[in-house]
């Protein structure tokens, strides 16, 4: 029998798999993790996995498609699909892959991405491509930067053209430093209802800009301290109501010009990450197109996740819901690619 409980939901044993895994399991399909050895002892602790496949490394995760196909497996990618496998290792995947494929190459190349936000009409940071015409304080993100690392910051032109002697990317962006506090919006979009909902809100902890801070102004001078970016983890974050409205609106207006840009939109989990200044305005830094990390604050549920569900809502469990609707409804083509 084809039923919903034949299928069963499969991810790699890192970055939010025990969220979706839990969440697959509260609805009901059977589970299946894909492992490193070094991993295996973590996720034995937990009885909500049913099965768990071991792999040397993440690179030999082909190897074991055809085992994922014959356990009706499908798949749900989380930030350790392309991190560790690469975009052109994720459009390869021949197991049925929760998600639009087409977005991968629009979220990983920097200008593509602005272009997308900015006919979204999602305000974006001021980029520069001449660093002569640098008048505020700039970013500077090479291309390939991920987690925070391969960044600087100058807080001027003439800090600028001292700083990029020194930097080693060829490729890189020169972006303005929005000053305020970032907010990460966990949305979700449903290609069967065609509704988004805005599961959960983080911000990133980052190490050391989270901290500069705490040392007074007077006492950092002459440090020589470089403000930097890396992420150590995250904390949960209600917004302002009135917020809520350009959240959403933002949400609702990247997904409506991804349809127009790839063949069939984005859908799914995605997130804005944004940064709000003292004005009230969002300014979008960066989108990602799957499940992010700072959901794992939210396993069961969140403030905005249960306006929507009598029920405690991950965006795991959510992502579950949407796979067994399809199901449930003959449309399992439409969600998975
Ligand atoms: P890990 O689960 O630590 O193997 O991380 C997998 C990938 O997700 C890496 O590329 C990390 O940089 C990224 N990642 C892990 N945790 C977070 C987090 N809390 N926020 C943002 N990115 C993360
Ligand atoms: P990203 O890799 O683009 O997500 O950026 C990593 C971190 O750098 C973010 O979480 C922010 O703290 C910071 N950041 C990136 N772009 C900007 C910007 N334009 N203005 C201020 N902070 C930024």
């Amino acid at each position: 029998m084809a039923g919903r409980l034949s299928y069963k939901i499969a991810t790699l044993g890192s970055h939010s798999a025990l969220q979706i895994l839990k969440g697959a399991k509260d609805e009901g399909f059977q589970t299946l993790l894909v492992a490193t050895p070094g991993r295996l002892s973590l996720y034995k602790r937990f009885k909500f996995i049913d099965k768990i496949i071991q792999i040397s490394s993440y690179s030999d995760f082909p190897k074991i498609e055809k085992q994922l196909i014959a356990e009706n497996a499908v798949i749900v990618p989380h930030g350790s699909f392309v991190a560790y496998l690469g975009i052109d290792e994720n459009k390869k995947i021949n197991v049925p892959y929760f998600g639009n494929k087409a977005v991968l190459d629009w979220e990983s190349d920097r200008l593509k991405q602005r272009y997308w936000l900015e006919s979204a009409n999602v305000p974006v940071p001021r980029r520069f491509t001449h660093p002569s015409d640098i008048d505020v304080p700039v970013l500077v993100k090479s291309y390939g930067a991920a987690g925070g690392h391969g960044y600087f910051f100058a807080k001027n032109k003439g800090e600028f053209k001292q700083k990029i002697k020194s930097f080693k990317a060829k490729n890189y962006i020169i972006q303005e430093y929005v000053i305020g506090v970032s907010a990460y919006i966990h949305y979700f979009y449903s290609p069967l209802t065609q509704k988004l909902e805005i599961l959960s809100i983080d911000r990133r902890y980052e190490t050391n800009v989270d901290s500069l801070g705490r040392i007074p102004s007077h006492n950092q001078q002459g440090l020589g301290i470089e403000p930097s970016f890396v992420v150590v983890g995250n904390s949960p974050l209600v917004l302002r109501e009135s917020l809520l409205v350009d959240a959403f609106e933002m949400g609702e207006r990247t997904i409506a010009a991804s349809k127009k840009l790839m063949k069939g939109g984005l859908w799914g989990p995605f997130c804005l990450e944004a940064i709000i200044t003292p004005a009230q305005e969002f300014f979008v830094i960066e989108i990602s197109c799957r499940i992010v990390a700072g959901t794992n604050l939210f396993i069961n549920g969140s403030p905005y996740s249960s306006l929507y569900w009598d029920k405690e809502v991950s965006t795991g469990r959510r992502i579950a819901m949407e796979i067994k609707d399809a199901i449930k409804k003959r449309l399992l083509s439409k969600i998975l690619n």
